[in-house]
């Protein structure tokens, strides 16, 4: 049987620089104006990968072939925050699930609404709350909802 366990603290965070490979994600941005989307699998191993990087983490080899993933998932894991990055307390709980598309091997994070904190569990099925009008940005998926 899964447990979850439950961590109750403050974290001390810095500002911190990440890179987001282009390729990967104007093919992602490309789809999702069509509420689509659009990773890259590995040719050799089968991990796909959204946004797709230019390599597969696993073999190290070039990847480039587009793979459709779904917009439905699973969560794997969560945080509830209460305060802002600022220690401000928000008006409301915000909920920040890691989530396992269906036909994707690696995970997103968003933010999930439709859902008390407290309903919230890793294995919950979600699935993505498209924009009404999307226009290829990353806004084009606003949030996760419970399926
Ligand atoms: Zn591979």
């Amino acid at each position: 049987m899964e447990e979850t366990k439950v961590v109750t603290g403050a974290w001390e965070l810095s500002t911190f620089k990440f890179n987001v490979e282009g390729r990967g994600l104007q093919l992602m941005l490309k789809h999702m104006k069509d509420r689509k989307l659009m990773g890259i699998k590995c040719h050799q191993c089968g991990t796909v990968y959204l946004p797709g990087p230019f390599y597969c983490r696993k073999c190290h080899i070039k990847i480039d072939e587009p793979a459709e993933v779904s917009d439905h998932g699973q969560v794997m894991t969560f945080t509830i925050g209460y305060a802002d990055v600022r220690g401000n307390p928000l008006d409301e709980p915000r909920i920040a699930p890691i989530v396992k598309l269906d036909g994707c091997d690696s995970w997103i994070m968003g933010v999930m609404q439709g859902c008390a904190p407290e309903d919230v569990h890793v294995g919950m099925r979600v699935k993505v709350q498209w924009a009404e009008e999307t226009t290829g940005s990353l806004q084009d998926m606003q949030y996760f909802v419970p399926e």
